[in-house]
């Protein structure tokens, strides 16, 4: 028998690093203990479980404890919670949760990988009946047997994050009326404001109530139901509470056995996933790991970077040791036939981490060709660094072909390039598919138009300053349907006879409908001797930016 590796959590990073453990050294013994009924299931799914879009519980269990001992010869004991870690004398005390025994087990590599626990917050009224939180199968089981028995009509989630996001979702599904409560002044925090608005929109189209900006103050029971008090004050009655406002790091073992915590309140870890303890790695929510964007240390809850560190944390022990490259908080919601993913850095984060040299450009092209039927928009948001142009992150919002795109610019930015590899980037084309210049492309030509000075532009919270005269260029029958307060109109296609018009000493900044036709007269006008300056996305743009209060 080679090394007894004990693992702490047997789903995302657990099950990665016993699995690929076994594949790299068939002598280990490999021993995981969970605190749950299952191990490897699939947290993702729960959303659609509760939603009954995945009906049938079994479909959650990507493995069982039966088949990591047929499989892979690892000892799984689910219903076992490790208590306490005794790293003088290497050995972890575990708790038999059904059989109320207890004992030592000892190692010679431990991997904590112990997930996170949702936040709870201790206020008034927290743990009446009818509020949940979704983390674990037994915690969706619970929330459809209430649903079964109870039959609410309205239902509040707490929280409008991706998880929040999604159970919105599967309970409207479910027949409910939802209520979404987010502390914030938008929804998908990870998005830039004017990212989330759309996705804001399309919530209240689907006839899901938002309040924004408002915190949860308290809970008080009210007959069969609950009513959640604001901390505006305002009182929201509602059968089923979901609390979504996440996650916090398991850390409660690694703290008592003395290992060390990062900045961010996550267990420290080296790029091998190795604690300062060389016997014990950790990997998964519990963990802080750097933003190969910002630099800076974050704890990242998502299933892939869990999942690639479980897989390198087995190497490590296996002395096959590769380094973590970093995360750069790739995320994907699906939210009523919409999309909206991200990945890298958003405005604000580069802001609060004191980046200052970028930039951003803003555009909305169709998913695939125009005149194949059934285009739709996709909201593209890409920030760079200036003046080399190093893609810094996306954000895209659309029906359709979202996260390709955002799943290139991912992939780019892991490479470390350039606004001018994305518009060199050959990518699948085909009218049902793409275009021949895909959104992705013309992400990058219009960075590098930016970088080149071919296409200078005035970023939307410079508007206030009124220093730019507005030049409107879409048509007058668009210019009627709406436009920017105090813009004049003066169409593209009659630019070129009008311009005598605009005295040449006037700042412009010019805008269309997504910023094709102001990038064309932006051209024109700056050959022309003006200072002529693109709204990045045009009046598009403009409407998410007014609407998420970013114009002040
Ligand atoms: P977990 O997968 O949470 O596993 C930790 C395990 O450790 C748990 O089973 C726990 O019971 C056990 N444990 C803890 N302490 C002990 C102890 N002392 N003794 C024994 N066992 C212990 N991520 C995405 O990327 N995309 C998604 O779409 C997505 N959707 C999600 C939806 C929901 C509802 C939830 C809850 C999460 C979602 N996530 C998603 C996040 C993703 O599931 C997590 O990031 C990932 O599972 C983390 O893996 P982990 O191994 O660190 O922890």
């Amino acid at each position: 028998m080679g090394q007894r590796v004990v693992i702490v959590g047997g789903v995302a990073g657990g099950a990665s690093c016993a699995t690929r453990l076994r594949r790299l050294d068939e002598r280990a013994d490999i021993v995981m203990f969970d605190r749950g009924p299952h191990v490897s299931f699939a947290n993702c799914g729960l959303p659609y479980f509760v939603g009954n879009v995945i009906a049938d519980e079994q479909k959650l269990l990507v493995a069982s404890s039966e088949s990591f001992h047929q499989r892979f010869n690892i000892r799984v004991h689910t219903r076992h919670e490790v208590t306490a870690i005794d790293r003088a004398a290497c050995t972890v005390h575990v708790r038999d949760l059904d059989g109320q025994r207890a004992f030592d087990v000892p190692y010679d590599a431990l991997v904590l990988a112990p997930g996170a626990a949702p936040i709870h917050p201790p206020m008034p009224g927290i743990d009446l009946p009818g509020i949940f939180a979704v983390r674990t199968i037994p915690d969706s089981v619970k929330i459809r047997a209430w649903l079964d028995a109870y039959q609410p009509r309205h239902a509040l989630v707490v929280g409008g994050g991706f998880i929040g996001l999604e159970m919105a979702e599967n309970l409207a599904h479910r027949g409910l009326h939802v209520t979404i409560l987010e502390k914030l002044p938008q929804v998908m925090p990870p998005l830039d404001p004017e990212m989330a608005q759309p996705v804001a929109d399309h919530l209240h189209a689907q006839g899901v109530t938002l309040h924004l900006g408002d915190g949860l103050a308290r809970f008080e029971p009210d007959g069969g139901a609950v009513v959640a008090i604001t901390e505006s004050g305002l009182r929201i009655a509602a059968g089923l509470v979901i609390l979504a406002i996440g996650v916090r790091p398991e850390t409660g073992l690694a703290v008592a056995a003395g290992l060390p915590l990062g900045e961010r309140g996550g267990i420290l870890v080296d790029a091998h996933m190795r604690t300062p303890d060389p016997r014990i790695w950790a990997v998964g929510d519990a963990v802080e790991v750097t933003d190969v964007v910002t630099g800076q240390e974050i704890i990242l809850p998502l299933a892939g970077p869990a999942n690639r560190q479980g897989r390198l944390a087995a190497e490590s022990i296996a002395g096959r040791p590769r380094a973590f490259r970093g995360v750069q908080a790739t995320a994907v919601v699906g939210v009523f036939g919409l999309t909206a993913a991200t990945t890298g850095a958003s405005e604000k984060g580069l802001r609060r981490a004191g980046v200052g040299a970028f930039q951003t450009v803003h555009l909305h092209p169709g998913h695939h060709a125009g005149y194949y039927p059934g285009a739709q928009p996709i909201h593209l948001k890409l920030l760079f660094r200036v003046p080399d142009g190093r893609v810094l992150g996306a954000q895209a919002v659309g029906r359709e072909g979202v996260e390709r795109r955002i799943d290139v610019i991912a992939t780019a930015i892991q490479m470390g390039a350039t606004v001018r590899d994305l518009a060199e980037a050959e990518l699948c084309y085909a009218p049902q598919f793409g275009s021949a210049k895909d959104p992705v492309n013309l992400a990058g030509m219009v960075a590098s138009n930016h970088l080149d000075g071919l296409m200078p532009v005035t970023q939307w919270p410079a508007l206030s300053t009124g220093t730019r005269v507005l030049l409107d260029v879409r048509e007058p029958d668009e210019f009627a349907a709406g436009h920017i307060p105090g813009a004049v109109n003066m169409p593209l296609s009659q630019l070129r006879q009008q311009v005598v018009a605009l005295p040449l000493t006037q700042p412009l900044a010019v805008y269309c409908g997504v910023g094709q036709r102001a990038y064309y007269a932006v051209r024109f006008l700056t050959q022309h001797g003006y200072d002529a300056t693109n709204l990045p996305g045009g009046y598009t743009t403009y409407r998410a930016v007014r609407d998420a209060g970013v114009l002040t």
